[in-house]
């Protein structure tokens, strides 16, 4: 006999920042007859992409004191740092540092400190309401009281809704090289000459880790970072608390009045846009959903880079380290389009058009590494989320961006079936600032809050 649907789990699946927090939200606020299953294709549990590095010269991007996993508990990733720190063996204490803007610690630490509070979870006594599935998820079958969840492995599991927390998708596969390798791939950078040049297409954080993780590994050549408008994000720096600006309807009817409205406002400050822009972040998201549909469009087409480097800033570690690369002629970082690659036997042709240039360059690379960041749903190629589109379960969201959601974390499609929800990266363009750290922990707890009353409803109903 099958379970009865209340007692069906509720599926997370992808076990990076977003699927084990709401994963972990999920058992607090759902009664204690429901399990969990948290399902994570990687052999890794908890770190996902941002946080399972291994090279501890990649520093988170927030200070430390924005980056606790509980929205509640504002210190609780300060007070792990501190008990771990005096533990640390030289090789990791250099990935805290502390500077006038702040504490910031590398990556694998917070990596370490997402793994500690997940087995925490699991070993916390009592009956284990928390199934953790290491497998891929491949489809959601609707079914009776929700989906059949298959995996790679053959598994069909039933459950009675799961949760899409499958976060940063991988880009398109451009630029189209022979050449071309995966950034993240630790084996990448093995393979390479060590003073053949490299081309990194993107200037923004990606590139940063890129550079810092090529030097690690011991390659000297020159490297080039190219994008459109070669620009480089900001360092933090101490800035001044704003308060959070009233913003009327006629600043939010175009770009054009925000602006205005935000360099009045940095003036005012005394040119302290970091603290200005900082003071944005609780109303980021009422500022996307208030500006017109034209508008947003506007400000991806033309704004968008500019608002990237100044909200999404290098830990001072890290911008050091690219302005010596810079100094010193390593990193060249040019503006400009690539037009196209000619693909020879060990190198790669690359011809650009410098921005504002009127004559096209050529640039041999031996290898050509992609940083142009998150993938958009709207042209992803991964094999769920396709399978899930073509079933009718989700759809694509505006500007393809991310999946098309509702306020209550379910995502929408063209048929009704069971629920699917989703929150982190595959919520951007419903919401804007969704895919950092201070999001997501909001986002897990409100999403289990309601969860478990959808739950409770359907159950009473
Ligand atoms: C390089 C990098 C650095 C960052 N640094 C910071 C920072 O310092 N501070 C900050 O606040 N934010 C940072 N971010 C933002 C980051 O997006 C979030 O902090 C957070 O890590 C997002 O987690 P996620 O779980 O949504 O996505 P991911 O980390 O991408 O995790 C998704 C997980 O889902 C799994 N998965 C995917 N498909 C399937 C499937 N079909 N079946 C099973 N498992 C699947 C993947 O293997 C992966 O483990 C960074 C992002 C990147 C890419």
């Amino acid at each position: 006999m099958g379970a009865s649907p209340s007692a069906l789990p509720i599926a997370v699946i992808g076990a990076g920042f977003s699927g084990t927090m709401a994963a972990i939200q999920l058992l607090e606020t759902l009664p204690r007859g429901r399990p969990v299953l948290l399902c994570e294709r990687s052999e890794s549990f908890a770190r996902g992409l941002a946080y399972g590095t291994g090279d501890f010269g990649h520093f988170l991007n927030l200070r430390a004191a924005n980056m606790s996993a509980f929205p509640d508990r504002p210190r609780h990733f300060e007070d792990w740092l501190a008990r771990n720190a005096p533990s640390l063996p030289p090789e990791e204490a250099v990935g805290i540092r502390v500077t006038p803007a702040g504490t910031f610690a590398s990556r694998p630490l917070y990596g370490r400190y997402l793994s500690e509070i997940l087995t925490e979870t699991v070993t916390n006594g009592g009956p284990p309401r928390l199934r953790l599935v290491n497998d891929g998820v491949t489809d959601l079958v609707p079914s009776a009281g929700g989906f059949s969840l298959r995996t790679e492995g053959g598994l069909g599991l039933p459950v009675a809704g799961a949760v899409l927390a499958m976060g940063n998708l991988a880009g398109t596969g451009e630029p189209h090289s022979r050449h071309r390798a995966d950034i993240w791939a630790p084996e990448t950078i093995g393979r390479l000459q060590p003073d053949q040049p490299v081309l990194i297409v993107g200037t923004g954080l990606t590139m940063i880790d890129a550079v810092i993780s090529l030097r690690r590994r011991g390659f000297g050549g020159p490297i080039v970072a190219l994008s459109r408008r070669g620009l480089l994000p900001n360092t933090h720096a101490p800035a001044a608390a704003h308060p959070v600006p009233n913003l009327t309807a006629t600043d939010l009817s175009s770009l054009v009045t925000l602006s205005r409205r935000l360099h009045a406002s940095a003036r005012a400050a005394g040119g302290d846009w970091r603290g200005v822009i900082d003071a944005l972040r609780p109303v980021t998201d009422f500022i996307w959903r208030s500006l017109p549909q034209s508008e947003r469009g506007r400000f991806l087409r033309h704004l968008r880079p500019f608002w990237d480097v100044h909200r999404h800033r290098s830990a001072p570690p890290a911008a050091d380290a690219i302005d010596r690369e810079i100094a010193d002629g390593r990193l060249t970082v040019r503006a400009g389009r690539i037009l196209s690659i000619a693909d020879e036997a060990t190198q790669a042709v690359v011809t650009l058009r410098p921005r504002g240039a009127a004559e096209p360059e050529r640039l041999a690379v031996q290898c050509i590494l992609d940083a142009t960041g998150i993938g958009r749903v709207g042209e992803t190629t991964d094999p769920l989320l396709r399978r899930l589109i073509d079933r009718g379960l989700v759809r694509p969201g505006a500007f393809g961006l991310g999946l098309d959601v509702g306020a209550d974390f379910r995502a929408r499609g063209q048929r009704q079936a069971g629920p699917v929800w989703t929150l982190g990266p595959l919520m951007r363009g419903a919401l804007w600032e969704c895919i950092a750290v201070p999001d997501i922990r909001n986002q897990a707890a409100d999403l289990a809050a309601g969860i478990a009353a959808e739950m409770a409803r359907a159950e009473a109903a």
